[in-house]
């Protein structure tokens, strides 16, 4: 039987520590903010901005939201976004994705300053990573190493198995894994023979998006398996993608869904807007 890995608790410990840094900004003048940016109506989005904002009163991080109606063209949400780069007081953007498919994501990811990308999605935060530099790391997989860190799950060497190649997800996992010294393995939805990867795993990282996916017969013993994948069931229960009550006889450590890797997203959301504060008034 593996070793559950608690992400609601190791949130909660991160989001109580952020506290108390929040707070000795504000003594000293600095106000973190964040702003959200919402384009039309999203059901699903409006969920996470809501959790958002409610981890934001929590830690005491100022929160503003842009409502943006769904027809608004790429010039007007770029405008928004350049102006809230020159704002002083928001030291950190996040524009909630998925956005209208008429509206170049790409294009305003790279519009948020690398200064304020508090989600790590701007091209030149995605190639620091890659380059093994300080920066805005994408909240999951950032989150992820954290729980690493938390239960001594040592990288280097290991073997690690990704499979999942998004570019929230996958590929800056990739890259915090590499800098671990890990030997990373990705695969996707083209990987020919994907057992003959997951079986390899010492730690493997299932990010795919497919209810119970991964069966026990598809990893070895003593496996580290951490559980991306949200699914909602017909029945309205969630799950991962690991089929979790049978892997986790095999497996010594594995993170359940719900309970897991997802807390973990919103408490490193929050890290990376005290980190923006911090450094923005240097
Ligand atoms: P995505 O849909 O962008 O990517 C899915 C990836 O899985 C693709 O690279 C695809 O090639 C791969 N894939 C799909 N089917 C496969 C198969 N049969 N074999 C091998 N590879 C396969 O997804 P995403 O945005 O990275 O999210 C993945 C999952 O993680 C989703 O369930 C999502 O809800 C969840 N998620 C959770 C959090 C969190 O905070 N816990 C954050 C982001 C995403």
């Amino acid at each position: 039987m593996g070793i559950i890995i608690d992400g609601k608790k190791l949130a909660q410990k991160i989001r109580t520590n952020l506290k108390i840094e929040c707070e000795e900004l504000k003594k000293k003048g600095i106000n973190p903010k964040l702003a959200v940016i919402l384009v039309g109506n999203d059901g699903a989005s409006k969920v996470y901005v809501k959790n958002k904002s409610i981890a934001c009163q929590e830690i005491g991080i100022e929160y503003e939201e842009y409502l943006l109606n769904e027809d608004i063209n790429q010039e007007e949400l770029i405008n928004l976004i350049e102006k809230l780069n020159k704002q002083k007081d928001i030291h950190g953007i996040l524009l909630q994705s998925p956005i209208p498919t008429h509206l170049d994501i790409n294009q305003a990811f790279e519009a948020i300053s690398p200064k304020k990308d508090v989600d790590g999605f701007n091209p030149i935060n995605v190639g620091k990573l890659s380059l093994n530099q300080d920066t805005f790391v994408s909240c999951t997989p950032y989150g992820i190493m954290k729980m690493f860190e938390e239960y001594n799950i040592k990288l280097e060497g290991k073997n690690v198995t990704i499979i999942g190649r998004s570019n929230i997800v996958g590929k800056p996992l990739l890259q915090c894994c590499i800098n671990k010294n890990a030997t990373v393995t990705m695969c996707h939805s083209k990987t020919n023979n994907l057992e003959q990867y997951t079986k390899n795993a010492d730690i493997l990282i299932a990010a795919m998006g497919k209810a119970k996916f991964i069966k026990e017969n598809m990893v070895k013993d003593g496996v580290v398996v951490i559980d991306v994948g949200i699914n909602r069931g017909q029945d309205g229960k969630l799950t991962g993608d690991v089929d979790f009550e049978n892997v986790e006889k095999k497996a010594s450590y594995i993170t359940p869904v719900p309970g897991g890797v997802g807390p973990m997203t919103i408490a490193i959301l929050m890290n990376n807007v005290i980190k923006a504060a911090k450094q923005f008034n240097i």
